[in-house]
């Protein structure tokens, strides 16, 4: 393992993973003090409703500014919390920061918006992960209808038995389950019928040619009617245009997510967004 290794091993890394390492290492430091200085917050994007454009729920993203290193993406510190396990505790920050935001949206236009956070392998593996959840959301006063949980293919796979169990338990807090990223991991359509899941999460990769390529189209196509007949809600990741939100819409996609209808943005930022639209019969401008 890299960040064991002597100075003398690191030498024989090409410069490239040898920066990429040293990358991580830093990252992996300056993460440690992060949860205590106070240097997360989240930011929420729209899940919209493909028909009539309203929110339907948002997704919670990570975002960290680091005193030491500026603006640092979830796609490098992830991975580096992951490694080090320090994810489950960074986790357990978004789960508690998610649910006291859920509580404060009580009695506002975002009442009763449900929040999808997004959910790694390790915590799944707790065994302390259900209790929290349950515990945090009655701290909070939130109902579990208000929470979702993003997973990726890979979390069904590395710990199949122990998964289906704590999908069944959140089931009974009535907290629903999104498999996030589908069709790019390791899919197995099994996993579909095995689990118990909400929502199918369309990857990004597969949105974003539906427009110009046929393949694209009839995968995504394939998905949705599949979804459907599974019972499962689907959700369109990385809508960028107006047309791929028609086609969507057309295939029959209950949600679409993406810049085309809006990028995470802090709370007070959601709620300009949301405002405006109850007065649309009005006639009031964005
Ligand atoms: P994800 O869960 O698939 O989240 C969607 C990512 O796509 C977000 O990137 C979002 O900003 C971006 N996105 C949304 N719409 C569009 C679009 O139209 N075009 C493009 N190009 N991108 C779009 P972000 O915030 O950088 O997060 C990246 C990944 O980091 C997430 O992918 C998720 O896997 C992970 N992540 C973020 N927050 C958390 C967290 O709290 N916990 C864990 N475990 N992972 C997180
Ligand atoms: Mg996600
Ligand atoms: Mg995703
Ligand atoms: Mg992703």
């Amino acid at each position: 393992e890299a960040k064991k290794a002597g100075r003398g091993e690191l030498r024989f890394f090409s410069d490239a993973m040898n920066a990429a390492a040293r990358d991580a290492l830093v990252i992996d430091g300056a993460l440690r003090h992060a949860i205590a200085a106070n240097e997360f917050r989240l930011e929420y994007q729209v899940i919209a409703e493909a028909g009539s454009g309203k929110v339907g729920k948002v997704e919670a993203l990570l975002r960290w500014r680091s005193a030491t290193l500026g603006t640092v993406a979830p796609d490098r510190f992830i991975p580096v919390a992951e490694d080090s396990g320090l994810i489950v505790e960074l986790g357990g920050w978004v789960l508690e920061e998610a649910c006291r935001q859920a509580a404060q949206w009580r009695g506002g236009p975002l009442a009763g918006v449900r929040i999808s956070i997004n959910v790694s392998a390790w915590q799944l593996a707790d065994p302390g992960f259900v209790p929290l959840v349950e515990a945090t959301l009655a701290r909070h006063g939130v109902p579990g209808a208000l929470l979702e949980l993003e997973l990726t293919e890979r979390v069904l796979i590395d710990d199949g038995p122990n998964v289906r169990n704590v999908l069944e338990r959140l089931r009974a807090l009535d907290v629903s389950v999104s498999l996030d990223d589908f069709g790019t991991g390791y899919s197995s359509l099994s996993y579909l019928t095995q689990f118990q899941l909400n929502t199918l999460k369309i990857d990004r990769a597969f949105v974003m040619d539906i427009e110009h390529s046929t393949r694209s189209n009839s995968l995504v196509h394939a998905i949705i009617a599949m979804g459907h007949s599974l019972g499962l809600q689907l959700v369109a990741e990385g809508v960028e245009t107006d047309g791929q939100a028609r086609i969507l819409a057309r295939m029959g996609c209950h949600y679409l997510q993406g810049f085309h209808i809006a990028r995470p943005a802090a709370p007070e930022q959601l709620l300009l967004f949301v405002a405006p639209r109850s007065d649309a019969a009005s006639g009031a401008a964005a």
